[in-house]
């Protein structure tokens, strides 16, 4: 491998090179390698690159070598989990997100008769960070379609797509669902009383009540204008039924407060669990909950009516 140490692009190429024989023994060893690990060739050729990197699999790295030189075809070689194979520091400018360099690796034959291997090693630390970037920020803007920028609560189509997911769910593994929606009364007559932006806090404050009267497990969701609804989960309807007592009575003891005033409102709710019976999905328990919701108002509002 002598010819090799000293060749110009074995040693001024852009990426790892390491001539392996099918005992893993290191058979040479370029200039990048001894740049970045700071580990000479002369140091480190005919030792094993295992004893050398006692993190890399050993087995899996035979298995791939010997595999090279019987299909005497280049392959891929997954370096998970470190996603090195080579544990070099990250010198990235674009702002630390790996510790260590992301590598990519490739094992080519290179003497079939001397049953040698030579394997690439690519640092590909940018395209990982940019991938990773993309993906926190896909994460953002799907958190942002989902959520109404009002209340921070989920929005209705959000709501809609996991209903459906949990709805599937709670067959599965036989627990029930419970669906509770509800409305401001007459609030028209905050809006036209306080103004809208009154109107607005109160719907903030209500959309924090509905939260601290959930669990985690359940959704909570502005459906629309002044229109929330509950999606409870592993909840029968009696207790669904409690819940939105509790939220009504919350909601009944809150204050609003406007300048030297304060004042109240209320709400109506209706409540239905899903019943594989009778619903043929979510959306017609969430109907037959509205239907609910819409006796309440007629008789009277301020109330829990339940679908029974
Ligand atoms: P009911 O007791 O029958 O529910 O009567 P209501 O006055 O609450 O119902 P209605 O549907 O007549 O009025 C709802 C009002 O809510 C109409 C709309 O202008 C107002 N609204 C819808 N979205 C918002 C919002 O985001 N902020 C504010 N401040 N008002 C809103
Ligand atoms: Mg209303
Ligand atoms: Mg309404």
């Amino acid at each position: 491998m002598e010819f090799l140490n000293n060749n110009i692009i074995f040693n001024t190429i852009d990426n790892g090179i390491i001539i392996l024989d099918e005992n893993l023994n290191i058979k040479a060893w370029n200039k990048w390698l001894e740049v970045k690990t700071a580990v000479k060739a002369s140091e480190i050729v005919n030792h094993n690159i295992c004893e050398k990197f006692s993190y890399i699999d050993k087995k899996k790295l035979i298995r791939k070598v010997k595999s090279v030189l019987i299909t005497k075809s280049s392959s891929f070689f997954s370096v998970e989990p470190h996603e090195y194979l080579i544990k070099i520091q990250s010198n990235s400018i674009m702002g630390k997100v790996f510790k260590y360099m992301r590598q990519d690796v490739t094992l080519v034959p290179y003497d079939l008769e001397k049953r040698l291997v030579c394997l690439y090693i690519y640092d590909h630390t940018k395209l990982h960070e940019t991938s990773e970037r993309l993906k926190k920020l896909n994460e953002e803007l799907k958190e942002l379609s989902s959520k109404d920028p009002l209340t921070q609560l989920y929005n209705r189509r959000y709501f809609t797509e996991a209903a459906n997911t949990m709805q599937s769910l709670s067959i599965r593994n036989n627990h029930h669902i419970s669906i509770i929606i509800l409305d401001v009364d007459n609030f028209k007559n905050i809006n036209d009383t306080y103004g809208h932006s009154i109107g607005d806090k109160v719907i903030v404050s209500l959309s924090r009540i509905l939260e601290n009267n959930c669990r985690k497990s359940d959704i909570v969701a502005r459906f629309g204008g002044e229109e929330f609804v509950i999606l409870l989960y592993n909840t029968s309807l009696a207790f669904a039924q409690s819940v939105a007592e509790n939220i009504r009575q919350n909601v009944q003891d809150y204050f609003v407060e406007v300048k030297e005033e304060k004042f109240s409102f209320t709400l109506s709710l209706g409540v239905a669990q899903f019943d594989a019976q009778i619903d043929k999905d979510i959306e017609s328990t969430i109907n037959r909950a509205d239907k609910a919701l819409y006796n309440a108002k007629e008789s009277g509002k301020n109330k829990v009516i339940v679908d029974l």
